[in-house]
């Protein structure tokens, strides 16, 4: 078994993964979805000049004596609420009382704010100047007729769904989510509902890589947990066949009884198995049986939970068409010198928080494979590159956010 880079796995992987396809949704059940067209207003907003405050609509030029001590004098000629339009146009002198949204009328070209009035029967006294445009917002300054504004590629998030709002579109083309099959292998591996004895374990990895698929977008199809037997392996893997993608955990590595990858060679074509040069997670299979990508990734639970994020996570998004495959990462300040034997990458479960206008980071406790509680405390795994043997507290570090 040949020893690889992460990237270069990545490269590979990501060149076998195909986009899923389209469907309609309403914007209504868009959250969370990635946008599978680019999205192109048909109108202005605001569509006209309008009113950013409570006032009078005036010309500025008749205004511009006024103070509290010698405020001028203009008269009222109509009212415009939002959603109607001004019947006249108005003249030097005249003032029109305007609301919050309203059409600037035809003549005005200024808007004085209600609380620098005040009320003289069918006048107000304006008690301060305005300048041209003051208080009003041009047709279009959010969007103009024929602007894109959003992307294909991104996943959606609530301001976005406002912005579909805004440009009255109701029914949005997003990707179709991936079916994902989970398949947990392992002899000492229980259901929760079990009561383990003696060496037994519960299936950890089986519910944790179902909560990453969902997070990145996919739909989990849990399928239990195969025993470590070719014939029950090669049951269940044709099962989850059914699926878009199949990840399995456990049953990787050179033990006796890790037969996942004799079980994939039976199956199907074009099976990869590899040492990729990180950690944790070095044991790693994938391939296709059919048109169907296979990742069988490692039993630790730690292992498993960071091969899913280096490999799977991003292979869901090319599914799912995203326009960016890779995790948010940040440049981190290291709050305690680390240090490790140079030839793998390393992935820290860690912890980023953002002080004094820069990242510090700090590993989140012991390291090792089967510690998952470092990675449930951590929000971001440290990158510690690959020939590097020490780095020193205080130097600058990159660290991958964890959705
Ligand atoms: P394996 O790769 O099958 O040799 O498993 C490596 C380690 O991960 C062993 O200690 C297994 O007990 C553990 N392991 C494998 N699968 C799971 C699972 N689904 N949940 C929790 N731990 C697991
Ligand atoms: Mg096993």
């Amino acid at each position: 078994m040949s020893m690889i880079q992460v990237q270069e796995a990545l490269d590979q992987i990501l060149s076998k993964i195909k986009f899923k396809g389209v469907e309609k949704v309403s914007i209504d059940k868009a959250l969370g979805r990635v946008l599978a067209e680019d999205v192109v207003s048909r109108v202005n907003n605001p569509p006209l000049d309008n009113s950013a405050m409570d006032g009078y609509a005036l010309i500025a030029e008749d205004i511009q004596s006024a103070t509290p001590d010698s405020p001028v004098r203009l008269e009222v000629v109509e009212e415009i609420a939002a959603g109607y339009t001004a019947k006249g146009t108005l003249k030097r002198g005249q003032a029109m009382r305007i609301m919050t949204g309203a059409p600037i009328p035809p003549g005005a070209n200024a808007v004085l704010m209600q609380e620098d009035t005040e009320k003289d029967g069918n006048f107000i006294l304006c008690m301060d100047k305005a300048d041209e445009r003051e208080n009003i917002r041009t047709a279009g300054e959010d969007v103009k007729a024929g602007e894109t504004v959003l992307k294909k590629g991104i996943t959606l998030s609530p301001a976005h769904i406002g912005m579909m709002a805004v440009v009255g579109r109701s029914q949005i083309a997003v990707s179709q989510r991936p079916t994902v099959a989970i398949l947990s292998t392992g002899d000492e591996i229980l259901e929760l509902d079990e009561t383990p004895e003696g060496p037994q374990i519960f299936n950890s990895n089986g519910h944790m890589l179902s909560a990453q698929i969902k997070s990145a977008g996919g739909i989990p199809v849990y399928l239990g947990i195969a025993r470590d037997t070719e014939e029950d392996l090669m049951e269940k893997f044709a099962w989850a066949l059914k699926a878009d993608i199949v990840v399995s955990s456990g049953g990787v590595s050179v033990g006796d009884y890790d037969l996942v990858k004799s079980s994939l060679q039976k199956m199907g074509q074009e099976m990869l198995f590899w040492k990729v040069a990180m950690k944790p997670g070095k044991p790693l299979a994938f391939g296709h049986i059919g048109e169907t990508p296979v990742f069988g990734l490692p039993g630790n639970p730690v292992s498993s939970f960071v091969s899913f994020e280096q490999f799977v996570r991003p292979s869901l998004k090319k599914t799912l068409g995203c326009a960016d495959l890779s995790h948010k990462t940040v440049q981190a300040r290291l709050t305690r010198t680390i240090s490790k034997k140079p030839g793998r990458l390393h992935l820290l479960s860690s912890i980023v928080s953002w002080a004094d206008g820069e990242y510090t980071v700090t590993p989140a406790g012991e390291q090792g494979s089967g510690i998952l509680k470092s990675a449930a405390n951590a929000n971001g795994l440290l990158i510690f590159p690959l020939e590097a043997a020490e780095i020193q507290q205080g130097q600058e570090v990159a660290v991958q956010l964890l959705e």
